[in-house]
């Protein structure tokens, strides 16, 4: 076999075998094949496509490019949840302990926040003494234990997908579906869950800001799924405007916290029993939907979920006291306040600007490594379809240094839009993509 060969057919648009498509991601990461020849398939599978099969051997091979975790010995059934990313979603917060008090098991790696967009790795941090540099055995026995860990994405596994990415950001080849979604779903399948929920957004905050093209990608992913035998189901859902009404670390995870404890504003409360219905139903620990959804319903009322996230906090080192007593996240020392210029409705609460808002206060990171505000962020008041009178106070704008909160202020005046009447209903959840 010859890597040539392999660009030539998939150039002229034939399909690639299993065989033909291990050979070049082996060979690739043995160094044996060159950047340029990646290069040149990378962007032949841009303008050609991949079809489900081949999308699917190419998740194989990433998967088999380094290390993998194993549950087979596990007792209770393994879920994960991947969100493609948005502004102010802070769902993994809520999703583990509620589902993980029903008899789930939930073994998460998850990232950093880059651009408009948090990470999972960076709100726990804001919980003083919190760990997420846990060790395979570390991590692998709190999962045993507890039935949930989180723990930073391992540079062992995958690595082939982290070469493949660096590639494609320079080549203008990461947004291709087939690429996306074998890259994603690489990572969950290495990851070991037998059950696996996506959050695929959709808006002007998400990866994918089209409705039709965050459809492809979910589709693309819950074939993978469905090929290499894990339960997948994947709901779009809108991020054309924040969720909830904190944007930014701390403030996010008081949100959740706050959700845990029954009373969380209603899009995040929605969207985490609906992934979590999904999860449940998905690995058979209560099959009908509706049913696992009221479930969880019982677990926020009855405080099982925000016990169970005293316990994964309390086993990762952390203070398990914000649970109850949100001041231990701190709280930032400066904050400036945005009013309305004028009444009528909010017609639009655009999320990525808010997320580059977010950045320029100090709460996210323009490139990979930059230092972070915990306590940066914002707090939306007022949000899509609400009604406003001039001079009522929007949104709040925080943060450690002072110096930054002007530029955020004004980048966030302009994600508010207004209007004589009231916008047209948006659902949260879009879609429903399953196999
Ligand atoms: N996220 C990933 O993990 N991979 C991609 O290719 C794009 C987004």
């Amino acid at each position: 076999m010859r890597a040539v060969d392999i660009i030539l057919r998939k150039r002229d648009g034939a399909k690639l075998s299993p065989e033909e498509i291990s050979f070049f991601i082996r060979h690739y990461l043995q160094g044996s094949i060159a950047d340029y020849q990646v290069s040149a398939l990378l962007m032949a599978i841009y303008f050609q496509g991949m079809d489900a099969k081949e999308t699917a051997a190419l998740t194989e091979a990433l998967v088999h490019s380094g290390e993998t975790l194993d549950f087979s010995g596990f007792l209770r059934p393994v879920g994960d949840k991947h969100s493609t990313g948005g502004v102010g979603d802070k769902t993994t917060l809520v999703l583990l302990p509620l589902v993980a008090a029903k008899g789930m098991t939930m073994a998460k790696m998850s990232g950093r926040g880059l651009g408009h967009t948090g990470g999972t790795i960076d709100k726990l941090a804001c919980i003083p003494g919190f760990r997420t540099d846990l060790s395979r055995r570390e991590f692998m026995a709190q999962v045993k234990e507890l039935g949930v860990a989180v723990m930073g994405q391992s540079p062992e596994m995958t690595p082939a997908d982290g070469q493949l990415y660096a590639l494609r950001d320079v080549t203008a080849t990461v947004d291709s579906i087939p690429l996306i979604a074998s890259s994603v779903m690489s990572k969950k399948i290495a990851a070991g869950a037998g059950t696996i929920v996506l959050d695929v957004k959709a808006g002007s905050g998400a990866f994918m800001q089209d409705a039709g093209e965050a459809r492809q990608l979910a589709e693309a992913m819950v074939d993978i799924g469905s090929v290499l035998g894990r339960k997948t189901v994947a709901l779009i859902t809108d991020m054309d405007q924040p969720l909830g009404h904190a944007v930014g670390n701390h403030l996010e995870v008081a949100e959740a916290i706050e959700t845990l404890q029954g009373h969380g504003p209603a899009d995040l409360r929605e969207l985490s029993l609906e992934l979590g219905a999904e999860l449940l139903a998905g690995s058979g620990i209560i099959e009908d939907r509706q049913q696992a959804k009221k479930s969880l319903e019982q677990s926020l009322a009855d405080g099982s979920a925000l016990q169970m996230f005293r316990r994964f906090v309390a086993a990762q080192g952390g203070d398990a006291g914000v649970a109850d007593d949100l001041s231990l996240l701190g709280s930032s020392p400066h904050r400036l306040t945005l009013t309305a210029p004028q009444d009528g409705y909010i017609g639009r609460l655009d999320a990525r600007t808010v997320g580059n808002a977010a950045v320029l206060s100090g709460a996210g990171r323009e490139k990979k490594g930059d230092d972070i505000d915990l306590l940066a962020g914002i707090r939306l008041y007022k949000k899509r379809g609400e009604k406003v009178q001039a001079g009522e106070v929007l949104a709040e704008v925080s943060g450690s240094h002072r110096d930054k909160l002007q530029a955020a202020l004004e980048k966030l005046s302009d994600a508010y839009c207004f209007s004589e009447k009231p916008p047209a209903p948006q659902s949260l959840i879009i879609e429903r993509v399953a196999k």
